[in-house]
């Protein structure tokens, strides 16, 4: 496994004289830990994929370095670069047993046979797949293929890292939380560089120590998915992570104070200097707002319906044209249409053209 650095990245399809705001990926440098379990988010589109197949050499960047561990990887074709790569759709050979399946990659760079065996065993015990060893896999599910795919992707110790393309998109909804769970014990067992694409917030979180949020070709935060509950760097991941999403409310904000329709919400920290000329918006997660009888001290909103989900009450209010959503405490009943609204001021954070700004203590 290796440490992989990406320097001054990006990729055109366009070609190299296309604005840089058109790349699939605009310039990007980041360091991927040795050992680390790596999730990179984000929907359709803005760049997962990309961004995966530069490191595995499947694609070509227009501009910048890919290293491992410090060797220069950029012009090497995926094959030299010892890395394993799973897809979203089985890559299996039908006509041999599981165990052949697994043993392939090993077997193709002339492991020794004993080591070949013990290794095998091994993913086939920590993927289930023990009992099938001897079965053609031309008679297995299409889950279960995708377990042999997974297990061929894992069953080399010496890869730099193991890269998965959504690799759960083809398992039966009520597996996957078995094998995302089962992933993450892999990773722990195996000690290996993982990096997993997907669009799905749960699988990230389930998987990653490290999720890595991609938003229209860029990276906009890299953190542990506290990190990104907590502290969304840009109103995207605040946005995107998280259900219901984070809050975002244009504002006014001076100094320790919002406001919203004339109405002062406090801050724990001050914003003396905001960028001029910025778009300021404040964010706040539905779990910080609380809603309570009207009262003139509070910013009012009308009621739309309220959405139980079982852990928490979630009301989805309106200011204005402004929707939100807020927690309803335990035993509290909503009487009438309107309701107030109660922000914790340590949760309140401010976003200037959708960065966060951090405030002075
Ligand atoms: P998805 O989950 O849908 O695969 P993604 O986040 O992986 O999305 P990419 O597949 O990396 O995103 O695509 C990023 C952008 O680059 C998209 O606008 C896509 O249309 C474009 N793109 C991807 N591959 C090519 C290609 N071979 N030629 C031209 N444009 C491409």
């Amino acid at each position: 496994m290796a440490r992989i650095d990406l320097v001054d990245l990006a990729k055109s399809y366009g070609g190299n004289d296309a604005p840089v705001e058109s790349y699939a990926l605009k310039p990007l440098s980041m360091t991927w830990r040795q050992g680390g379990a790596y999730a990179l988010l984000g929907p359709s589109g803005c760049g997962k994929t990309t961004l995966l197949n530069i490191i595995s050499g499947i694609v070509a960047p227009s501009r910048g370095k890919v290293l491992f561990d410090g060797a220069d990887m950029t012009v090497l074709p995926t094959q030299k670069r010892n890395i394993a790569q799973v897809f979203q759709f089985p890559v299996i050979y039908d006509t041999m047993t599981v165990g052949e399946n697994l043993a392939f990659p090993l077997k193709n760079r002339g492991v020794p046979r004993a080591q070949i065996e013990a290794r095998v065993a091994e993913i086939a015990r920590l993927l289930d797949l023990t009992p099938d060893l001897n079965r053609k896999a031309q008679r297995l599910t299409a889950d279960a293929k995708q377990k042999i795919s997974l297990g061929r992707g894992l069953v080399r110790s010496d890869v730099a890292a193991v890269l998965f393309d959504e690799p759960l998109t083809v398992i039966d909804p009520h597996l996957k939380w078995e094998l995302r769970s089962k992933l993450k014990a892999l990773h722990n067992a195996l000690d290996l560089t993982m990096i997993y694409v997907t669009h799905d917030q749960t699988e990230a979180l389930t998987f990653a120590d490290t999720v890595v949020v991609m938003h229209d070709g860029r990276v906009v935060q890299s953190g542990t998915p506290q990190e990104l509950f907590d502290k969304p760097a840009h109103t995207f991941v605040g946005y995107f992570i998280g259900s219901p999403g984070m809050n975002i409310l244009p504002a006014q904000v001076d100094g320790r104070a919002a406001r919203i329709n004339g109405h002062v919400i406090a801050l724990e920290r001050s914003y003396p200097t905001l960028p001029a000329g910025a778009r300021i918006e404040i964010g706040v997660r539905p779990e910080f707002v609380t809603v309570a009888q009207p009262a003139s001290e509070l910013l009012s909103a009308q009621v739309e319906r309220v959405d139980d989900l079982g852990r928490a009450r979630f009301a989805r209010v309106r200011i204005g044209e402004q929707k939100l959503a807020a927690r309803v405490p335990n035993g509290f009943s909503i009487q009438g249409d309107m309701v107030g609204l109660v922000f914790d001021p340590a949760r309140v954070h401010v976003y200037a053209d959708s960065q966060l700004v951090e405030g002075a203590v």
